[in-house]
């Protein structure tokens, strides 16, 4: 995978050499030559005139061409500095990848507050320019397990944080561990199934019993939202305690912060900067704990979150009582609207109704809200093909919500699960390691990418997955 990708990299300095010398012979220069080459010597004879035209031609021939060497030569490496490559490991045998998740750091909260370790991941490391693309539905579970399968919800399983099999009834909610709800492959599978090792300190999907992967305890942390932060990272820290062969090649590492904050107060308010620094704090704790160990330069770090966050509210509301909508045809409100009709009742003229209603202007807010078969809903959500997904699909605006029954309650705080398209729900994507450049910035791209991403850095072959093969070369030095 790497091989077939690195050309892209490559740069094609002979071609270029030709192009430079073809198309900027240096004019500046023939002036000079020239008139150097027509001294006035009117009396000297025809036959020493002719030699000494002639070897004043060849002479100003070679000064040009020692001065189109040069030019060539001097902007050839201004515009092209030495090519960044992979660096070699120093104390690691194998390659190591540390993957971490700040649930709902919204893009842009770096900047919020001080962030000295995340900024100190950026500036040596490598960043996606404008954050991380979530997947539809930007939802904790349904992006947690993309990062890690390379699948788009509707092929790995997790179409959303609570959702029905409609074939037998049976409810998905997260705690839901039985491996029939997750499809797919992810990353601590596929490396099982090669034989390396990996651990888990909490990630949606690491304790499902699947494949080669049994959850076992050593490595395998059961989640526990008390666990503090400390011990989540020293934990981590002590795997590189052990010998060499024993460190787990891939590793994750979960923090539920800013998100419990973000719903509370919004993404704006002044108190999710407390969290931010948490986040960012344990980022310090655990890079001055590698740096100890001198693994700190050897450790590819995946720093990502799972999805952004937008204030909302209670203003900013939709009631589906206005739209005679049944509370028990939905299956989730806000900002995902999941609506299963029953069977006597085709989808198709509930989406009709709704619609109608909506634009009709008796509904409140009924603007911002656009009701779809779920097959119609715009391709790039990739949000159709299972039948996990109820027929009946509603995108909110931006900051707004649907409930069922208006109610007194005044509140705002923080929400996110809207259109992936919308910019309040981008994420990080912060990179540090012997695999990133240093103060690189790649164009934003969807998390689906970063199985791919991962597999390569391992150089293992991973599952089949939504994410492009050439992708990691995009992003990633090449070895050589
Ligand atoms: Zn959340």
């Amino acid at each position: 995978m790497i091989s077939e990708s690195m050309p892209i990299l490559t740069p094609k300095p002979n071609e270029s050499a030709a192009n430079e010398e073809d198309e900027h012979p240096d004019a500046a220069l023939l002036p000079l030559s020239t008139s150097d080459s027509c001294p006035s010597t009117p009396n000297a004879k025809p036959a020493s005139i002719t030699l000494t035209i002639i070897l004043l031609f060849l002479s100003t021939w070679i000064a040009l061409a020692a001065a189109a060497a040069f030019a060539f030569l001097f902007f050839h490496s201004a515009s092209n500095p030495p090519r960044e490559v992979a660096r070699p490991l120093a104390k690691l045998k194998t390659p190591v990848v540390l993957l971490i998740s700040m649930d709902g750091f919204r893009f842009g909260y770096q900047f919020k507050t001080e962030t000295p370790h995340i900024r100190r991941l950026i500036e040596n490391g490598t960043e996606a320019d404008l954050g991380l693309i979530p997947v539809f539905p930007t939802l904790t579970f349904p992006n947690h397990y993309s990062i890690v399968t390379g699948l788009y919800p509707a092929y790995h399983g997790i179409v959303n944080n609570f959702f029905i099999d409609p074939a037998t009834g049976d409810f998905f909610t997260m705690s839901s561990h039985e491996p029939k709800w997750w499809l797919g492959e992810p990353l601590w599978e596929t490396l099982a199934n090669r034989g390396l090792k990996a651990s888990t300190y909490f990630w949606p999907g690491s304790e499902v019993v699947k494949g080669s992967w049994n959850c076992s305890n050593e490595y395998c942390m059961i989640y526990n939202s008390s666990v503090p932060y400390e011990d989540r990272v020293d934990t981590v820290l002590r795997y590189f305690d052990l010998n060499s062969s024993e460190i787990p090649s891939f590793m994750t590492l979960y923090f539920e912060d800013p998100d419990h904050q973000g719903h509370k107060v919004g993404s704006d308010d002044p108190k999710i900067t407390e969290a931010i620094s948490r986040v960012d704090s344990m980022i310090g704790r655990l890079i001055s704990g590698l740096e100890k160990r001198g693994f700190f330069d050897d450790v590819n770090i995946i720093l990502v979150g799972d999805h952004g966050m937008v204030g909302t509210c209670d203003k900013k509301l939709i009631y589906l009582d206005d739209l005679g909508i049944p509370k028990d045809w939905i299956q989730s409100y806000s900002p995902l609207l999941a609506i299963r009709p029953p069977s006597d009742h085709s989808p198709k003229e509930v989406v009709a109704k709704m619609n109608e209603a909506l634009k009709s202007g008796s509904v409140g807010n009924g603007e911002y809200l656009r009701v779809y078969l779920k097959e119609d809903l715009p391709r790039r959500l990739h949000y159709a093909d299972s039948d996990r997904i109820p027929p009946v699909i509603g995108l909110v605006d931006e900051g707004f919500k649907v409930e069922q029954t208006r109610l007194k309650r005044q509140e705002c705080g923080g929400s996110h699960g809207y259109d992936n398209a919308i910019f309040s729900m981008r994420s990080v994507f912060i990179c540090h390691g012997p695999r990133f450049g240093r103060g690189r910035k790649v164009p934003s791209f969807e998390n689906v990418q970063i199985y791919n991403l991962v597999t390569s850095i391992l150089n293992i072959y991973g599952a089949p997955n939504n994410g492009t093969v050439s992708f990691p070369s995009s992003v990633l030095l090449p070895i050589h």
